[in-house]
């Protein structure tokens, strides 16, 4: 049992998929023996949820600030929100990350924007491996890159993200990748372990230990790790997995984020 276990990306009733308060997600990630968790809603800047996110956010930040005092004792509660998606509407993703004072971002991309408006996983050729993927594939690694250029974010979310309805044969986009762990390592910034792909079926956390590996290689030192949970049994999953993995991969620090400054702890 490791003793700094942080699980840096956790969805709450504030995010349109998730199901649990953030009270609860303490409650149970103090039972779990963690050191700490950030809560990390979603916010979808290309809007095709047709949600507004505002009210959401603030709500989540309140929510997360009432827990760190709540449970001072027993957990490092951090606010943090995970923008989706922010180049497909640069000004609502600064009117967003202007709106609190967080602690921890979390940049990801969920869809490529343009012909489709919906996430990988209701795409057509996800179905049929062989139609347009690696067309796709280029596209979301050359998405990652302008992503990892534009920064306002601290670390970048599940950077293999639709390995979880295509196999991809990463070889094809190591020069990309290659690319952004640079730009993400020269910028200051991190990736993360999401470990979501072990409950669902992938069988492998985003990134996987080569990649976690290569990162660390290039001179990589900011890497978080999260479950990504949206149900309270998921909290906490798998992070002592990623804490294997780090060390596996010669990281001798793991990472966690308040007032947007990175912290390093002891892999313990
Ligand atoms: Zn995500
Ligand atoms: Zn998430």
């Amino acid at each position: 049992m490791y003793k700094n276990l942080f699980d840096c990306h956790i969805h709450s009733d504030n995010s349109h998929d998730g199901h649990t308060s953030v009270e609860d997600i303490c409650r149970r990630a103090v039972e779990m023996g963690l050191a700490g968790l950030a809560i990390t809603d979603h916010a979808e800047c290309q809007g095709y949820l047709d949600l507004v996110y505002q009210p959401r956010l603030l709500k989540s930040v309140a929510d997360a600030a009432a827990a760190a005092e709540k449970f001072k004792n027993q957990l490092t509660v951090i606010r943090g929100f995970e923008l989706g998606q922010p180049l497909q509407d640069t000004d609502l993703a600064l009117e967003l990350l202007g709106l609190c004072d967080y602690d921890f971002i979390i940049g990801s991309l969920h869809g490529l924007g343009g012909k489709t408006k919906e996430d990988f996983e209701y795409w057509a050729f996800m179905e049929d491996p062989n139609h347009n993927a690696h067309e796709k594939l280029v596209d979301y690694y050359n998405q990652l890159i302008d992503l990892a250029h534009w920064g306002n974010f601290d670390v970048m979310g599940h950077i293999t993200y639709p390995v979880r309805h295509v196999k991809i044969d990463f070889s094809r986009y190591m020069e990309q990748i290659d690319q952004l762990l640079r730009i993400l390592i020269q910028d200051g910034r991190g990736i993360e372990i999401n470990t979501s792909g072990l409950r669902q079926g992938v069988g492998m956390t985003m990134p996987h230990l080569d990649l976690v590996r290569y990162y660390r290689q290039l001179g990589g030192e900011i890497i978080t790790i999260g479950s990504d949970a949206h149900y309270l049994e998921h909290v906490g999953h798998s992070v002592d997995v990623g804490m294997d993995m780090l060390a596996a991969a010669g990281f001798r620090y793991v990472t966690y984020y308040q007032n947007r400054k990175p912290h390093f702890i002891k892999v313990e």
